[in-house]
């Protein structure tokens, strides 16, 4: 089987456009970036969109043990806020996942303590915010797990509010994660995409009272692209090439720092995906990752390999049922209720 070059240049090149991608930012600041991406297809603009929304690692609390709370909220609530406040993921790469460490649940290798500790001593309802948050303990750089503040006064996100005399005292794991697992290790706000700014592909039914043009009032883009000629036909099989970014960061990561680690994350899949492939060829092959019932055909089959107690897949007998015998055979026979379908009763 042969997948071509692994020259990244060629690899991300598609079939149907015989030019390599281009990037072009239009606009960048520590919340927003903006960019264009030329020559490619929907398909890895799209890919591209979904891997910066949901599977770049971040930082996030995941573990809160409770000493003291007598305020009015329930512990899994405050609990589900606290897992929810952007923390400052610099550096993260090098943060283990708890899944790979070698730790029994957490250590300074594969997450961040943070403590909070308030009480409302004066008459006052009290607010408790992210600035509370303290990081304790060894971490891998002086950034990574404080709390991201954006706010003018420099308090970020509330947490609860206390009334005089109560007080909240825990302590916070973070842990590294992605947002596919769950949303809050999302690294993004919002992230889209636009194109065919002049909606020359009709992808769009623009729905309009009196006069389109005035009703929808044109993108940022149009003026990057030619507007449509009216005398040419409609191009019914033309396809989008060019997309217009624009990557929002809830603040643990640069936006550009979104964009170009979504690059690696989606190499690292295509990667693991030819390489598991790869892996299947010729047969009986043991060196790469394949399921016990992949079969293979090679003739020396699995029996250094993974097989499930029933003998599923030994010998590299294929398409078997771990029932045994030759293929759609059932527990009971050839049909639930007897042999070849006549009812036994
Ligand atoms: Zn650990």
């Amino acid at each position: 089987m042969d997948y071509g070059t692994t020259n990244p240049d060629e690899v991300i090149k598609h079939a149907r456009i015989d030019k390599t991608p281009t990037v072009k930012i239009s606009h960048s600041d520590a919340l927003r970036c903006k960019f264009e991406l030329k020559d490619t297809t929907m398909d890895f603009a799209n890919t591209l969109r979904r891997v910066m929304l949901a599977e770049i690692p971040t930082i996030a609390i995941d573990l809160v043990q409770i000493e003291e709370n007598s305020s009015v909220l329930a512990d899994e609530f405050i609990a589900h806020r606290l897992g929810l406040i952007p923390l400052n993921a610099e550096g993260v790469k090098k943060l283990k996942s708890s899944r790979d460490c070698d730790c029994d649940e957490y250590c300074d290798q594969c997450s961040v303590t943070l403590t909070l500790h308030a009480k409302c001593t004066g008459e006052e309802n009290m607010q408790v915010v992210a600035r509370d948050l303290v990081p304790a303990g060894d971490r891998l750089n002086d950034h990574i797990g404080t709390p991201v503040i954006t706010d003018a006064d420099g308090q970020g996100p509330l947490i609860l509010k206390l009334r005089p005399g109560q007080e909240i005292k825990l302590t916070c794991i973070a842990k590294k994660g992605i947002a596919k697992e769950h949303a809050k290790w999302a690294p993004s706000a919002a992230i889209g995409y636009e194109y065919d700014p002049h909606n020359k592909f009709h992808h769009l039914d623009m729905w309009y009272e009196e006069d389109p043009k005035k009703e929808w009032p044109p993108s940022d883009y149009a003026t990057w692209e030619d507007p449509p000629d009216e005398t040419q036909p409609f191009q019914f099989d033309a396809e989008p090439t060019t997309f217009y970014f624009n990557v929002e960061t809830a603040g643990p990561l640069a936006p550009e720092t979104i964009a170009t680690e979504a690059m690696e994350v989606m190499m690292m899949k295509l990667a693991g995906l030819v390489n598991e492939l790869t892996a299947g060829e010729g047969g009986g092959g043991a060196n790469g990752l394949q399921s016990p019932g992949f079969g293979g055909g090679g003739g020396d089959g699995w029996q250094d390999g993974y097989t499930t107690p029933s003998g599923f897949g030994a010998g590299g007998g294929g398409n078997q049922s771990s029932w045994g015998g030759g293929g759609g055979v059932t527990p009971y026979g050839t049909t639930p209720y007897g042999a070849s379908g006549v009812p036994s009763w």
